[in-house]
C-alpha cells in the first residue's frame, strides 16, 4: 500500500493532534502548559480546578499580563509566541515552543478569556477539536481564565490510556507542586470536585525557599534535612537533602529544578542515588529539593516538546558537583546523621524505642563515615558481650531431627545460633523476622485479618492531602493488615492501632512509606500486587525487632515458625534468612577430612 497514496501536506488539525500527542500527555501536562504560561505572564496568583481528574474539565486563572483581542487567534495558532527572542539557546521562559495552546485545542474544547490591564475589555475565542471560533467580546477580570473541557474527546484512543481519575488528579498535584516549589512568590490554589483545596499563599522568594518548601514537604522535612549550596565552574547547586534516616520507598519525593524550570531527568536522578548509595539501602530514598543554576546556553531545554528532559552541555561536570555536594553535605553531618542512627541501634538493643524520626531501615543499613569513635566503644562494651547460651533445657528438647534444629545461643544479639543433626544453622534474626511479618501479612489479605493492638493515644501524622486521601480510601485494607487509621482533618491521618507483630514500631515512618507505595500503585499494579507491596512495606517495618535479646524459647519458636512459612528462606529482598554449614564443611575448614 505505501507509495500509492500521493504526497500530500496534512491539515493543520492533523499536525496538532500529532503535536498534542506528545505535548498532552495526560490531563497533568494540559495543568503544566497552561500554569506555564501564566506564569510567564507574570502571574502572582494562579487559580487551578480541576474535575474529573482533569479529564471533564481543567481551568486556570492568573492575574497576569493578558492577552489582547486582536492576540487570541495568534495565541491559538501554531507556533505562534511571544516569548522567543530569536535566540533558540537563550531561553529564560517556561514556553518558548508556541505549541501547547494549538495542541491541546485540537484534542478538546478550549477556551481562553482575557484582558490585558491597559484594556476596558477582555475578548473570548474557543478552539474546539481543532475548530476555532471568532473572538468574542466578555467580561473579564485583568489576566487570562483558560478552560479545558472533555480532554481527548477528539481523540478518543488517547483516553484509554488514562490511569482514572484518582491518578490522574494525583498527577495533577504533583506538576502543581513541583511548579509552585519553584516560585514561592506566586500564590497558587488548586481545587476542584477532585480532592479538597490546596492553598499555597506565597512564601518567600528565589532566595528565601523554605517556608514554600514546607506548605508542600510537610514542617518535618526542616527538621530533617541538611542545606546544599555548592557551586563548580559557573554551576551552582542549592536546596535540600533529607538525612538518610528520613527516607522514603519511593524518589517520588524528589524534586529537581535547572534554572527554576521543574525537570525530571535522568541524570540528577542518579546522582542522588549515587550520593546516597553509602548511607541508603537499594530500595530507599532520599528526599530532595535540588536546583541547579547555570548560563542558559550550557543547557538545552529543547530536548522534548513536554520540556521536562533537559541535556547538559558538560554532563559530567553537573553529575560531579551533584554527587560531590551531597557527599560533602553529609559527610559535614556525619555526627548528626550517625549519632541518631547508633544512638537508635543501641536504644534498639537495650529493647527501648526508637526516637520518632529514626526508621527501623537503620539497623540494616550500613553507617556512613562519622561513626564517632566514642560511639563504637560504647556500642562495644554492651550488647556485643552478650554471646550467651541458650541454658536451660528448652533447647534440648527441641528435636535436632527439625530442618532448622535446636538454638543454642544468639549472638550479636541478632544472630541464632542453631544446631541440626549435622550442620550448624546461623539464623539472620532481623531478615528472617521480616519475612515472617510479610508471609503473614498476605495470610491476612487472603483469609483472617492480621491482629493489631490499639494505641493508647491515637498517633495523628501531618500528611500531604493526597497521601492523607489515599490513605483514608485504602483504610479497609490497611484495616485487615492491622493497621487502624481514619481521616483527621484535611491533611493528616489518626492512627488507633498497629499490627501487632510489628510491636513498637515507627508510626510515622510506616505510614509515609505506606503513602509512598499506595501513591506509586495507585492504579497501574494490579490489586494483588498492590497488597503485597503494602504487606511488604510493613514487614519492613516490623523488622524494628531485630536487635532483641531473645529466649532460648522465642528461637526455637522462631525456627519452627520458619519451617512452617514457606519462603522464609529469603527476606524480603532476596537476601538469605539463614545460612547453613555442613559439620563435614566445618570439619573440612579445620582440616579434619
Ligand atoms: P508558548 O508558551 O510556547 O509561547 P503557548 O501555545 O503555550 O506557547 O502559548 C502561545 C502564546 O499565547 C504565548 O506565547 C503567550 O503570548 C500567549 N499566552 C498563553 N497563555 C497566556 C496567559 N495565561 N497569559 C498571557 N498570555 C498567554
Ligand atoms: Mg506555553
Amino acid at each position: 500500500m505505501v507509495g500509492i497514496m500521493p504526497i500530500r501536506q496534512l491539515p493543520d488539525t492533523m499536525i496538532n493532534q500529532i503535536a498534542a500527542g506528545e505535548v498532552v500527555e495526560r490531563p497533568a501536562s494540559v495543568v503544566k502548559e497552561l500554569v506555564e504560561n501564566a506564569l510567564d505572564a507574570g502571574a502572582s496568583r494562579i487559580e487551578i480546578a480541576t474535575a474529573g481528574g482533569g479529564l471533564g474539565l481543567i481551568r486556570v486563572i492568573d492575574d497576569g499580563a493578558g492577552i489582547a483581542p486582536e492576540e487570541l487567534p495568534l495565541a491559538v495558532g501554531r507556533h505562534c509566541t511571544s516569548k522567543l527572542g530569536g535566540d533558540i539557546h537563550d531561553i529564560r521562559t517556561l514556553g518558548f515552543r508556541g505549541e501547547a495552546l494549538p495542541s491541546i485545542g485540537s484534542v478538546a474544547r478550549l477556551t481562553i478569556r482575557s484582558r490585558t490591564a491597559d484594556a476596558d475589555n477582555g475578548a473570548e475565542i474557543s478552539v474546539e477539536g481543532g475548530v476555532t471560533s471568532t473572538v468574542r467580546p466578555a467580561a473579564a477580570n485583568r489576566g487570562t481564565t483558560v478552560e479545558v473541557r472533555d480532554l481527548f474527546f477528539a481523540t478518543p484512543a488517547r483516553l484509554k490510556f488514562m490511569k482514572g481519575p484518582r491518578a490522574e488528579a494525583a498527577a495533577i498535584a504533583d506538576v502543581v507542586k513541583r511548579i509552585a516549589m519553584a516560585f514561592p512568590q506566586v500564590r497558587f490554589t488548586l481545587s476542584g470536585s477532585d480532592r479538597s483545596t490546596l492553598e499555597l499563599p506565597p512564601a518567600g522568594d528565589q532566595n528565601d525557599r523554605p517556608a514554600r518548601i514546607a506548605q508542600i514537604l510537610g514542617s518535618e522535612f526542616g527538621e530533617n534535612s541538611l542545606a546544599v549550596d555548592a557551586e563548580r565552574e559557573g554551576v551552582r547547586l542549592t536546596g535540600h537533602i533529607s538525612i538518610p534516616s528520613w527516607s522514603r520507598a519511593t524518589a517520588q519525593q524528589q524534586y529537581a529544578f535547572v534554572n527554576g524550570r521543574p525537570v525530571r531527568d535522568k541524570l540528577i536522578a542518579g546522582a542522588i542515588r549515587g550520593a546516597f548509595a553509602d548511607v541508603l539501602p537499594r530500595d530507599r530514598h532520599a528526599v530532595t529539593t535540588l536546583f541547579l543554576w547555570l548560563d542558559p546556553a550550557d543547557v538545552d531545554v529543547n530536548v522534548h516538546p513536554a520540556k521536562a528532559d533537559v541535556r547538559f552541555r558538560d554532563a559530567g561536570l553537573v553529575r560531579g558537583l551533584i554527587v560531590g555536594a551531597i557527599r560533602q553535605t553529609l559527610a559535614g553531618a556525619g555526627i548528626r546523621a550517625s549519632t541518631s542512627a547508633s544512638a537508635s541501634m543501641l536504644e534498639a538493643f537495650r529493647g527501648e524505642r526508637a526516637p520518632a524520626p529514626v526508621t527501623p531501615h537503620d539497623f540494616h543499613r550500613p553507617l556512613g563515615s562519622g561513626f564517632a569513635e566514642q560511639e563504637q566503644a560504647l556500642f562495644d562494651a554492651g550488647p556485643t558481650v552478650s554471646a550467651r547460651q541458650a541454658e536451660g533445657d528448652s533447647g534440648d528438647t527441641v528435636s535436632a531431627d527439625a530442618p532448622l534444629g535446636a538454638a543454642r545461643a544468639q549472638i550479636h544479639e541478632n544472630y541464632i545460633v542453631a544446631q541440626t543433626a549435622d550442620s550448624l544453622v546461623i539464623v539472620d534474626q532481623h531478615a528472617a523476622h521480616e519475612r515472617l511479618v510479610y508471609e503473614a501479612l498476605k495470610r491476612g489479605l487472603d483469609e483472617r485479618p492480621v491482629a493489631s493492638q490499639m494505641l493508647l493515644l491515637p498517633e495523628v501524622i501531618d500528611l500531604p492531602e493526597e497521601d492523607a486521601d489515599r490513605l483514608a480510601a485504602q483504610a479497609p485494607l490497611l484495616a485487615r493488615l492491622g493497621l487502624g487509621l481514619e481521616r483527621f482533618g484535611p491533611s493528616a491521618v489518626a492512627v488507633r492501632e498497629t499490627p501487632a507483630m510489628l510491636g513498637e514500631t515507627d508510626i510515622h515512618g510506616l505510614v509515609r512509606d505506606l503513602a509512598d507505595e499506595l501513591a506509586e500503585n495507585d492504579t497501574a499494579d494490579t490489586l494483588r500486587a498492590r497488597l503485597n507491596k503494602v504487606a511488604a512495606t510493613m514487614a519492613c517495618h516490623g523488622s524494628v525487632r531485630s536487635g532483641r535479646r531473645l529466649r532460648p524459647d522465642e528461637m526455637n519458636a522462631l525456627l519452627r515458625e520458619m519451617e512452617a512459612t514457606p519462603g522464609s528462606g529469603t527476606c524480603n529482598h532476596g537476601r538469605p534468612t539463614y545460612i547453613e554449614l555442613k559439620l563435614t564443611d566445618i570439619e573440612r575448614l579445620f582440616g579434619r577430612r
